[in-house]
């Protein structure tokens, strides 16, 4: 694995900035980040709202840590080939290998 990232920084209240050891910069948003994020948990529920039938409406009751706009509190290298992100909720189970970062995001202009 030759590549990785040489800084990590917020940039914008909802932002992540990732540099790369090529030279590339990406930027994710805190959305964008749970959306992969690649623990069991979170790709059990996004394979269960996908088979969700579209005619049982349902009213989810957000808790107050959900209201809150959803940031990355922290992220905490595992080995040399990986992040664990945890996000302000609490939710800090995932781990995002560097080829998911590379995959996600946006090259930043
Ligand atoms: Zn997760």
């Amino acid at each position: 694995m030759s590549l990785y990232p040489t800084d990590l920084q917020i940039v914008e209240p909802n932002e992540l900035q990732i540099d790369w050891s090529d030279g590339q910069v990406r930027r994710y948003l805190f959305s964008e980040l749970r959306e992969h994020c690649p623990c069991a948990t979170c790709r059990e529920k996004r394979r269960g709202d996908a088979e969700e039938p579209a005619q049982s409406l349902q009213l989810n009751i957000l808790s107050p840590a959900e209201t809150q706009p959803l940031r990355v509190a922290a992220m905490k290298p595992v080995g040399n080939y990986a992040y664990t992100v945890v996000f302000s909720d609490g939710h800090d189970s995932g781990i995002f290998p560097f080829e998911l970062l590379r995959e996600i995001g946006r090259p930043a202009e």
